[in-house]
């Protein structure tokens, strides 16, 4: 039997629940799934790339007896990575109306680099919908209880960052 192997991108920084809601999801309707760290220059992230797969390792630990999962980071064109780990599938979240434009139309360019690659987007429980790691910065920044959004690994080094 092929293995199916699924890839979760994002930048995770940091890591959320509403991030690990996604990828239990996942995990289910994949063999083996990917958790590929962006390296994203581009949104100048608070967290190094070292730290926010580390988070993303720590969070996942407890999926391991259950799945074959994986945490990589990856720098340039998504869909060569993809290719790369061998992956068939790339999954992404929604969260809101507000993402369906931005990820309309990167699953539609992606579709045409490579269409035997499918994009899935799968929706989080109702309780971390609304979770954003910008959000989660600011709040940790101006002092609130992030205590609700994250792992207490991340809590805990977001306190740090802020202190
Ligand atoms: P990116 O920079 O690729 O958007 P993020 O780490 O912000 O990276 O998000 C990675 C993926 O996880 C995106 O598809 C995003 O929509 C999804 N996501 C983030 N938070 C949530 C959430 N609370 N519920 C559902 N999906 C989410």
């Amino acid at each position: 039997m092929k293995t199916r192997t699924a890839l979760y991108p994002g930048t995770f920084d940091p890591m959320t629940l509403g991030h690990l809601d996604i990828i239990k999801r996942a995990s289910k309707l994949c063999d083996k799934l990917v958790i590929a760290v962006a390296i994203n220059h581009g949104k100048n992230p608070l967290f190094s790339l070292d730290e926010r797969v580390e988070m993303v390792e720590l969070a996942i630990e407890p999926l391991r007896a259950e799945i074959e999962v994986e945490v990589k980071p990856f720098e340039g064109l998504l869909i060569h990575f993809v290719e790369s780990v061998g992956a068939s599938v790339i999954v992404r979240g929604l969260r809101a109306v507000s993402d369906f434009e931005y990820e309309f139309q990167m699953a539609g360019m992606n579709d045409r680099l490579n269409p035997s690659i499918e994009t899935v987007f799968l929706m989080a429980d109702p309780q971390y919908q609304t979770i954003a790691s910008r959000l989660v910065k600011e709040i940790a920044r101006l002092g609130g209880d992030i205590g609700p959004f994250v792992t207490p690994d991340v809590e805990k080094r977001l306190k740090e960052k802020y202190a």
